[in-house]
Order: structure tokens, then sequence, then C-alpha cells
């Protein structure tokens, strides 16, 4: 990793950077390789991305992709926990070496950064390694790894630099905590944790590390985590945590954190229900409170684009800033912070500006959005949650069809081994349109695209009814709800 960083920085600071561009990126995550890509290769655009860190941006280094690969590592943990309901004399306590699961996984990560530079360089588009801020609204000055500083002029400019995790609330000790981004550092598989949060991030953290064995505390402000999630799940989803033994510190927050300086353990602090606790002989607390736009530093106001009370860019559907030739796109943009979304945005961008007459209109619809939390069980969700519903149609105009049950895969197994699954369908006027769907249980990462699918395109419930159910599936359920 040392080498290839050296042989990147030197081939880039030594490279000559064009001083003038025609469309240039800022970030290369999700969002601006999506915008990049497509301007260059689809239409022979003068395009530079210009990236600080390594390529690919959160979703790659540090979130989607390596999150997703400890999921599989703590499903494989739960595969074999399971596997003597079927027969299996498998080894309950199955060590698991961490420390080779996360050399294999950054080696992965690493490969896909190399695969990204070679995607950059098929399409034509100038890959330039350095931080860049502006200078006014068409000129942006970028330092290179080596220091040294140059100045682009570019006619058109995309802000898609993506955001941080949001600093910890200021108590003793918080520092001692680490982020999401810290959590892939971790070296070694942790006997006790502190998550602190209540958002995706917390809550498949806190799943992944149950699953894998370690001691999990979950510290949330309120009763339910996921709140912006239908009811249905908030209350499926803490229970079953809670029967699978995470520890769900309610109406709780960490007052103080202390670090043994020997052993390196902590020990938070925390107020629960106003009664005060102590948890100590902690591997890590991890922050996971949300995260906050990277517009903070980056000169922003050289370039005049207005920014919202939480420091998002402010964006019309089609991610004009207010300056024009200015665009955002992706986290730094706020709204549906999601990886697929900043990619369809990026696209999108380039087609309206390049794409000529037929795309003049294009942009990114941001209603219908699937997404998928990797919890334990996984959840996924579309559309309207039930109070969003009744909030826009009416108690009167809805028909709301609910089930839960036990799937199959748990039929051999004992009662306190079985796992949830639950639907749910929110139906609009007449017609019965599909508003909303919610889903949790095995499998329903993979079930929600297809559905997402039939949602976005309008199925009604009859729609979902006249497809002949697959069976034996827990999917079936869904299109045989009474
Ligand atoms: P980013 O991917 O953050 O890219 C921004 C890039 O800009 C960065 O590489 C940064 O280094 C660079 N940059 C910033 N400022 C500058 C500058 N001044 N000069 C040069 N470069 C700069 N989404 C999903 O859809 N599915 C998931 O399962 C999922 N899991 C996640 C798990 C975690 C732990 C986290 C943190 C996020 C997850 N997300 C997931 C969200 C997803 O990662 C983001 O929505 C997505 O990465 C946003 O893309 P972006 O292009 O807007 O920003
Ligand atoms: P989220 O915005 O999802 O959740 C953070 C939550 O933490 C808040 O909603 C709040 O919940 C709670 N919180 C806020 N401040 C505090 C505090 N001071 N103390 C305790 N709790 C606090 O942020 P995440 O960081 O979890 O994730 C960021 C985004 O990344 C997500 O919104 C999602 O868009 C994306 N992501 C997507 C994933 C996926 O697609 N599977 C996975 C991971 C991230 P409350 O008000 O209930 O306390």
């Amino acid at each position: 990793v040392t080498l290839s960083r050296h042989f990147a920085s030197t081939r880039f600071t030594m490279a000559p950077i064009s001083k003038e561009t025609d469309f240039l990126v800022i970030g290369g995550g999700s969002g601006g390789l999506g915008a990049a890509r497509w301007a260059s290769s689809k239409y022979g655009v003068k395009a530079m991305i210009i990236e600080s860190g390594r390529l690919g941006g959160t979703c790659v280094n540090v979130g989607c992709v390596p999150k997703k690969v400890t999921f599989n590592a703590a499903a494989v943990a739960e595969t074999i926990h399971q596997a003597k309901s079927y027969g299996f004399s498998v080894q309950e306590t199955a060590p698991f070496d961490w420390t080779t699961f996360k050399r294999k996984r950054d080696a992965y990560i690493t490969r896909l950064n190399g695969i990204y530079e070679r995607n950059l360089t098929n399409d034509k588009v100038e890959y330039v390694r350095g931080w860049a801020k502006f200078l006014s609204p068409n000129s942006v000055e970028v330092t290179l790894d080596d220091g040294t500083k140059t100045v682009v002029n570019a006619k058109k400019i995309v802000v898609a630099t993506g955001g941080r995790p949001t600093s910890p609330p200021p108590i003793p000790g918080a520092d001692y905590g680490i982020n999401s981004d810290g959590f892939f550092d971790i070296e070694t598989l942790p006997k006790k944790v502190a998550l602190v949060g209540a958002g995706y991030i917390a809550v498949e953290f806190a799943g992944m590390f149950n699953a894998l064995g370690v001691e999990t505390h979950l510290f949330i402000r309120y009763d339910t985590f996921l709140r912006t999630f239908d009811p249905l799940i908030q209350e499926t989803v803490v229970k079953e945590y809670e029967r699978l033994g995470v520890h769900v510190h309610k109406h709780s927050m960490i007052t103080k954190i202390d670090k043994d300086a020997t052993t390196g353990l902590l020990t938070a602090g925390y107020k629960e229900h106003d009664k005060d606790g102590v948890l100590a002989d902690v591997d890590h607390l991890i922050w996971a409170i949300g995260r906050t736009p990277q517009t903070d530093n980056i000169n922003i106001e050289s370039s005049g684009v207005k920014l919202n009370e939480r420091g998002h860019v402010v964006v019309d559907k089609y991610q004009n800033t207010s300056v024009d030739n200015i665009y955002a796109l992706g986290d730094v943009s706020g709204g549906v912070e999601l990886t697929p979304v900043a990619i369809a945005a990026g696209r999108r961008l380039s087609m309206r500006l390049f794409g000529g007459e037929q795309f003049k209109t294009q942009h990114l619809d941001y209603t219908n959005i699937p997404s998928v939390v990797f919890a334990h069980p996984e959840i996924g969700s579309i559309g309207l949650t039930e109070p969003q519903a009744v909030e826009k149609y009416g108690r009167d105009n809805l028909k709301i069809y609910k089930t839960s049950f036990t799937a199959m895969y748990y039929a051999l197994m004992d009662l306190d081994e079985k796992g949830p699954t639950a639907y749910k369908l929110i139906c609009a006027g007449p017609e019965e349109k599909v508003v909303g769907l919610h889903i949790l249980g095995l499998g329903s990462g993979e079930m929600l695209q297809g559905f997402g699918v039939a949602v976005k395109m309008g199925a009604t419930k009859a729609d979902f009814d006249n497809c002949v159910p697959i069976h034996p599936t827990s999917a079936e359920e869904l299109v045989t709800m009474r």
C-alpha cells in the first residue's frame, strides 16, 4: 500500500495538470465519479476529477463496501450457530480471526481503488490527486500531495465532496471514542463495544458486532432506533436486537469517557432514564450520530454558493446551486444520502448538461427511493411510512396490509432461535396504489429491488396479487396479503 501510494503521488505530482477544463468535479466518490465518467465517456467532454483521498470515496473505502463484507462475515457466524438445527455438528464457538479477515477486506478495497483509477483512465477523465478549494465561481486551487499548488479554471464545476462523521458532543473524553471511519481500522476482535446513535450506522454496526460474539451496548436517545422508518420496523427490530442480546440503553446519553493508560480500555459514564450508570472495560466506543457535509473547509464562500443551516449545498432537482455553472450532488447536498442516489444524480446531471436536446430536462426523481438497512434481520423500505401516508392521504383513504410470520428457514430451530419476519403494504385510494412497502426478515435486502421497480411503476395491490407467488419463499407473502 505504501509503495502504491508513493507511485501514485509521484505520478500525479509530476504529470502536468491542465490549467483549463470544461467540467471540473471536486470529489472522487460515488457522485463525482458518476458525473465525470459519464460526461467524458458518453459525450467526450474534457473532464477533470480532483480527489484528496482514496478513489471511490466513502462508499468504497469506509462505507457500503467494507461494511457489507463485514456484514457477510457476521452472517457466516450466524449460519455456523444455526447449523446444528439442520443436523450439522459444528463447533459452536468457531474461532473468528478478525485480523486475517480485516487484512483480506483491506486488500479487496485496495483492488477496487485500482479498478476505479483504471476506469478513469479508460474513460479519459483527468485525475488529480489533491485538495481543492474555491478561488472564485470558476476557478479552484488544488494543493497536491507534495504541497505544490496549482490553479484550474473551469467552465462548469461540480461539488461532490460528500460528508464526514459528525463530531461527538463536547463531553469529557469524547475523543477517546472513534467514528465509523475508525471502525474500519479496528485490528482485533473486540470483547466489548459501545455504540452511540440510532441511525443506519449504529444499528448495522451493533448487529454485526453482536453476531460476531462481541458484547454490544447501543446507546439511544429515545425508545426506539431507526425513528425515520415505519413504526412496524422500529418496534420489531428493537425487540429483535434485545432478543439477540444487544444491550439497548434507551433514553440514554454518554456523559463522560475515561481511558486506562495501561490497558487502553475505556470506561463510559452515562445517564439512562435519569439514572447514572458506568460501563467499564470497553474496547471501542463508536460515535455514529450522523454525518456532516464537507463544505466548511473548501473556501466555498468564494464561489458564492448558498448553504443551508446544516451546511449542505442548497440545490434544486436539477442539482443547480444558487450560482450559474456550479452544481452539487450526493451527500454534500443532503437529502437521501445513499451511493446509488449520488451516482444517479451525477450521471443525470451530465446527461442534462452535455447530452443534447433529448436530455435537457433530465434529473433524478427523488421520490420512491428504495433503501436497505443491513440490520439483523435486514430491513427494506420504499415509499411512505404509515404516519407519512396518513398525513398525505388521510386515514380513511388508506388500506394497510400487515403480516408477521416465521420464515421456513427457522422451521427446524428451537423457539429461541427463530427470528422475525414482518411485512407491511400501505395502499392509497380506491385503486389501492402501493405508496409504501416495508419489510424485515431474511433476504429483505435482495427482495426489495424487484418490489421497488413495481412501486416506482405505480403498482396497485391488484397488480401485486396478479403476480403468481413463488413458493416456498417469504416474498410470496407480499403478493398474497389479505
Ligand atoms: P463521498 O463518497 O463521501 O465522496 C466524496 C469524496 O470527496 C471523498 O472521497 C473525499 O475524499 C473527497 N473530497 C472532499 N473534499 C475534497 C476536496 N476539497 N478536494 C478533493 N477531494 C475532496 N450507502 C448505500 O447506498 N448503501 C450502504 O450500504 C451504505 N453504507 C454506508 C456505511 C457507512 C459506514 C457510511 C459512512 C456510509 C454508507 N452509505 C451507504 C452512504 C454512502 O457511502 C454515501 O451516501 C456516498 O458515499 C455518498 O457519495 P458522495 O459522492 O456524495 O460522497
Ligand atoms: P443517521 O442520520 O442515519 O442517524 C443518526 C442518528 O443518531 C440520528 O437520527 C439520531 O437519532 C441519533 N443522534 C443524533 N445526535 C445524537 C447524539 N448527540 N447522541 C445520540 N444519538 C444521536 O446517521 P448515520 O450516521 O447512522 O448514517 C449517515 C447516513 O449514511 C444515513 O442516513 C444513510 O443515508 C447513510 N447510510 C446508509 C446505509 C445503508 O444504505 N445501508 C448504511 C449506513 C449509512 P435519534 O433522533 O433517534 O436520537
